[in-house]
């Protein structure tokens, strides 16, 4: 059984200090898809234009990434662009092109709607609703999402919150929703909305994971060289949700709704910053193209290292 990841699928234009990439393929649910594919086979759902580049649509089926639910239709390619700082963690979004996205409905193809875990990518909280309706009988659905909704959409978001397992977020998003300064008063207070489990994200500070009575605090892998951070949070969640389907098919207690122990989500959360950091090293999916499953369970490796103390 595959993975269900709705999102955008985008051609971006990054520009940083030292380079600029202009329509190179992009979107959370792209970035998303590709990490998830190193673990398992994704069922992608999203839209793009006929000038959506052919080399693109075979790179996602070349990693197992089917595309019957993604809609090709006449017009132009969601584009987005955005410059980095000189410290390369603050961006400013340049400009965003909805285009074929201004009339997307994500309708999902029949054998999509019995999907088991699910990945609400960052989208629109109404379209994350849409897809969340056509779920037959989710296990276990994850749902990402940034400052522009809490912004704009905060009723729907809160909604959508209460209708999910898990929520994705990044430091600056959890304090935003939740009005406080404190990521752990804050991580606590977004549970009590309804996911069993949060996820808040501290850029290249790395991530604490919060559970019933349970808290994780990830490392982050200590980079020394940053190419483009775009899609880093997309990959996080992709990897993490991968993981998770992964150990879903093949670890038959987890097949009951909402019953993932926490030390699997502990493996999940370091699996998908494992694939976030490789990601950071390139533009657009560059880096994840060439990882080998060698380097992967090397940075995993490091991981455990950099959170290993005393005489263990
Ligand atoms: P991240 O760096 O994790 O924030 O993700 C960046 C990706 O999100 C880029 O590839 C963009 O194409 C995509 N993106 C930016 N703004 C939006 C939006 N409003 N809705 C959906 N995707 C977006």
């Amino acid at each position: 059984m595959s993975l269900l990841i709705l999102g955008s699928v985008a051609l971006d234009t990054v520009k940083t200090p030292i380079e600029e990439h202009t329509d190179q393929l992009g979107g959370s649910a792209s970035y998303a898809a590709v990490a998830a594919s190193f673990f398992s086979p994704v069922n992608l759902v999203g839209i793009v234009g006929d000038d959506f580049p052919e080399e693109h649509l075979a790179f996602f089926k070349s990693r197992n990434v089917d595309l019957e639910g993604l809609q090709i239709v006449p017009g132009k390619t969601f584009r987005w662009s955005g410059e980095y700082m000189w410290d390369m963690n603050q961006r400013e979004t340049r400009s965003v092109e909805l285009n074929v996205f201004e009339n997307f409905t994500p309708d999902l193809p029949e054998s999509y709607r019995s999907a088991r875990l699910v990945l609400l990518g960052n989208i629109a909280p109404a379209l994350q609703h849409h897809v969340l309706d056509q779920l037959i009988r989710p296990h276990f659905v994850i749902a990402d999402t940034m400052d522009l909704w809490i912004n704009i959409a905060k009723e729907e978001l809160l909604r959508l919150i209460a209708r999910v397992d898990m929520l994705i977020l990044n430091d600056s998003e959890a304090r935003e929703l939740t009005g406080e300064t404190s990521l752990i008063r804050a991580g606590r207070l977004i549970r009590e909305m309804g996911p069993s489990f949060v996820a808040i994200k501290k850029g290249e500070h790395g991530c604490l994971l919060f559970g019933e009575n349970q808290f994780f605090s990830c490392p982050a892998y200590p980079l020394e060289d940053i190419h483009d951070p775009t899609g880093a949070g997309d990959c996080f969640a992709g990897g993490l949700a991968g993981y998770l389907a992964s150990r879903h098919l093949s670890d038959a207690s987890l097949t009951e709704k909402k019953e993932i122990p926490f030390d699997i989500m502990r493996m999940a959360v370091v699996e998908g910053s494992v694939i976030a950091s490789f990601n950071v090293e390139s533009f657009s999916m560059d880096r994840l193209r060439t990882v080998t499953p060698a380097e992967n369970v090397e940075r995993f490796e490091t991981f455990r290292t950099l959170s290993r103390f005393g005489a263990l």
